[in-house]
C-alpha cells in the first residue's frame, strides 16, 4: 500500500511491517511455552487500536489486552474475535456488555465477581475472569492477603470461569532488580496454591525484555511492540524498530534580519540574518510546548531547530543552514530521514517525560497512514 501523503498537512505514518517484525522478535525471545498478549490500550498507544490489534494477531500475538471496557468494545466492533483482557476496573452497571462481548474481565473484589456472575447467569454464559493481585505496585488489584478468599469465592460462582491470575511490576524498567524479584516471589508464592489456574502472568515490556523468569504463561507487551524501549536503562535484548512517524510540511519560508524575533513573546531573536520555515504543527497536535527553543525536526535529511515558542497549531523552524527549502517540503517530527532520526524517547528526554506519554497523547484526529509492503 503506497500512501498518498499529499492530502494532509499533519499526519502519522505507522509501519505495520515493523510492528510485525517487533511482535515476532519479541515472541522469539520468550521462554518456551509462554504466550503473547499485545497491549493495545489507549488506542494502541496512539497508533490506532483496531489496525494494530489485527496486525499484532496476524503476527502471532495470542490475545489482546486493554484498560477499559470501551476500548475492548471498539475492538469487537472492528470484528476482532480473539480473547481480550480488560485490565482496568469496570462498573457493575456495565457487566452486561462485558458478558455479551465475551471479554475477559479483571476481578479484584467480590462485588464485581457477583455482578459478572449474575449477568452471565441471565444469558446462560460462563464469563472468563482473571484475578489481579497487588504485589507491591499499590495500584489496582486485590491484596495478597485477600486473594485466596476472593479466588474461593469466585469458585463458588457457577457462571464465572477463573482462567488467570496476574500482577503488575512497579520497577521492572530499573537497573535495580530487588523490587521485581520481591514482587515475583510474592506472586509465585500465591500462585503455587492454585496450580489449576491456567494462565499466570506478570511481565510487561520491561520484564519481558530483561527477566525471562517473569514470562510464566503469558507476557503482556505494550510499548515494545511499538518499537520503543520502556526506559533508557532497559537492556536491549531484542532489537526493536519504532513503528510510528509524525510528519508535517512546510507552509511558508521567509527571511529574518539579525535582531528580529519569532513567535509569541519573541523568545528567540535571530543572532544573524536567518531563514525560517513555518510548519502547521503545534502543541495541539502533540508537539510538546516544552520543546520551544529546544527541540529539533528533520527537513531535507537534516536536523533543524525549533525557534521561539511552539504555538497551538504552528511552529517555526530555523532552516538557515538548509539550502533549497521549499513550501511543501516534508518535515519529520518523529521518525527518520536518511541517517538522521528523532525518536519519541528523545522528545520525552527533552520534555522530562517518558515515550509512552509522547505517543499515547497524540490526538485521535490526526490522520493515520498505515504502511505495509
Ligand atoms: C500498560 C500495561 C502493560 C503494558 O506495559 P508496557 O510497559 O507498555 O509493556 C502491562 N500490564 C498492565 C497491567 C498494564 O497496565
Amino acid at each position: 500500500m503506497l500512501a498518498n501523503k499529499s492530502q494532509h498537512l499533519q499526519w502519522m505514518e505507522i509501519d505495520l511491517d515493523k510492528l510485525v517484525y517487533n511482535v515476532k522478535a519479541l515472541r522469539n525471545h520468550l521462554t518456551k511455552g509462554a504466550k503473547f498478549s499485545a497491549v493495545v490500550k489507549k488506542n494502541a498507544y496512539g497508533c490506532g487500536a483496531a489496525t494494530i490489534a489485527k496486525a499484532a494477531l496476524k503476527a502471532g500475538a495470542d490475545s489482546l489486552a486493554v484498560h477499559s471496557l470501551e476500548e475492548a468494545m471498539v475492538l469487537r466492533q472492528a470484528g476482532i474475535t480473539s480473547p481480550i483482557l480488560v485490565m482496568g476496573p469496570i462498573l457493575t452497571t456495565e457487566v452486561k456488555h462485558a458478558v455479551e462481548q465475551r471479554l475477559v474481565c479483571t476481578v479484584v473484589d467480590r462485588e464485581i465477581a457477583r455482578a459478572l456472575s449474575k449477568a452471565s447467569e441471565k444469558s446462560g454464559d460462563v464469563t472468563e475472569v482473571h484475578v489481579k493481585v497487588d504485589t507491591g505496585l499499590h495500584r489496582f488489584g486485590t491484596s495478597l492477603e485477600d486473594a485466596p478468599s476472593l479466588i474461593s469465592y469466585i469458585y463458588r460462582l457457577s457462571n464465572l470461569g477463573l482462567t488467570g491470575l496476574y500482577t503488575h511490576f512497579s520497577s521492572a524498567d530499573e537497573i535495580d532488580r530487588t523490587q521485581t524479584k520481591l514482587q515475583l516471589y510474592r506472586f509465585l508464592k500465591l500462585a503455587k496454591d492454585f496450580p489449576e489456574i491456567e494462565l499466570m502472568h506478570a511481565a510487561n515490556s520491561a520484564a519481558t525484555l530483561q527477566f525471562p523468569e517473569t514470562h510464566l504463561d503469558v507476557v503482556r507487551v505494550g510499548i515494545a511492540i511499538y518499537g520503543l524501549y520502556p526506559s533508557v536503562s532497559v537492556k536491549k535484548t531484542v532489537s526493536l524498530k519504532p513503528i510510528l512517524s509524525l510528519k508535517t510540511r512546510v507552509v511558508r519560508v521567509h527571511s529574518l534580519k539579525i535582531g528580529e524575533g519569532v513567535s509569541y513573546g519573541l523568545t528567540w531573536i535571530a543572532p544573524r540574518d536567518s531563514v525560517v520555515a513555518l510548519v502547521p504543527f503545534g502543541y495541539g497536535h502533540g508537539l510538546p510546548r516544552l520543546l520551544s527553543n529546544r527541540g529539533d525536526v528533520l527537513i531535507r535529511g537534516r536536523r533543524a531547530p525549533i525557534r521561539g515558542v511552539v504555538c497551538m497549531d504552528q511552529s517555526i523552524i530555523d532552516v538557515t543552514h538548509i539550502p533549497g527549502m521549499q513550501v511543501g517540503d516534508e518535515v519529520t517530527i518523529i521518525g527518520r530521514q536518511g541517517d538522521e532520526e528523532i525518536t519519541a524517547s528523545e522528545i520525552a528526554g527533552l520534555t522530562n517525560t517518558i515515550n509512552y506519554e509522547i505517543i499515547s497523547r497524540l490526538p485521535a484526529a490526526l490522520p493515520r497512514i498505515y504502511l505495509q509492503k
